[in-house]
């Protein structure tokens, strides 16, 4: 089965109204292990809404969402929290890093997290995403003292840290002036390489989605493209 599989997915939010938005109308969507694609569409077509969904923060309204062939449609809050932690990793614009810990501290939470303890091949494992992603001497330093893109670097390898087979970021350049944002991706692109790990990226800037492998397009709700990346799409 496919890594993950959406199937005829609809998002509507209750606005205690009785016109209640429906911002999904209908999304099917598979991604394969190892796929490194693009999520893009104009601000408000719900790109957010269904990295949410993906990401299991939020819950579909109707449809069906597959991880690894399993239902997710059913599972209850516990049980979503135990999928996301073991299916999923996070990047986000805002890098959410939490100021008061060193880069190490930050990329060891997950684990503290999922397993309650840090164990020596995890803390082993943080060092070695660390120094691949450039930071090796910057480990013990607070992000208040890293530039923005070294933040975004230490918030790739907390994403990595626990080898989830698929990595969504919303906007992981957005926050970041054109040369930290190629840097970035072209970290991303380099993990993606020497990981088996699948990466969606929403952006919303054209040059970094023609580099990915493949680009999805939302439009109102629908998805209005889906395909390879083809020489057209570099600007
Ligand atoms: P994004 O649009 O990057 O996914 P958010 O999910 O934070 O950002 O956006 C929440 C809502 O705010 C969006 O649905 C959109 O309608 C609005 N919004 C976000 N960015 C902009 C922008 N640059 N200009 C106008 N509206 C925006
Ligand atoms: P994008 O990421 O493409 O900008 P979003 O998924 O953020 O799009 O938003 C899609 C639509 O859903 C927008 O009309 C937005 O206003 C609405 N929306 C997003 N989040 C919520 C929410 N929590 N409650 C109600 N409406 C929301």
């Amino acid at each position: 089965s496919p890594l993950i599989e959406l199937a005829d997915v609809r998002k509507r939010y209750n606005l205690g109204r009785p016109n209640e938005a429906e911002v999904l109308h209908g999304v099917s969507l598979r991604l394969a292990a190892g796929e490194f694609a693009a999520l893009i569409g104009p601000s408000g077509s719900g790109k957010s809404t269904l990295l949410n969904l993906i990401g299991l923060l939020e819950r579909l309204t109707s449809g069906s969402y597959r991880i690894q062939g399993q239902e997710m449609a059913g599972l209850d809050d516990a049980g979503l929290t135990r999928q996301r932690r073991q299916t999923l990793g996070f990047v986000f614009q805002f890098h959410h890093l939490l100021p008061a810990f060193s880069a190490l501290e930050n990329v060891t939470l997950p684990v503290l997290m999922r397993e309650g303890r840090i164990g020596r091949s995890q803390l082993e494992r943080a060092r070695a995403l660390l120094d691949a992603v450039g930071l090796g001497e910057a480990m013990h330093k607070r992000p208040g003292e890293l530039s923005g893109g070294m933040q975004q670097r230490v918030a790739i390898a907390r994403a990595l840290v626990l080898s989830p087979p698929l990595v969504l970021a919303d906007e992981p350049t957005g926050n970041l002036d054109r040369h930290a944002s190629d840097e970035v991706f072209a970290l991303l692109r380099r993990m993606h390489a020497e990981l088996n790990t699948s990466f969606l990226i929403v952006t919303h800037d054209p040059r970094l989605a023609a580099r990915c492998d493949r680009v999805i397009e939302l439009v109102d709700g629908r998805i209005e493209r889906d395909g390879a990346t083809t020489p057209r799409d570099a600007v």
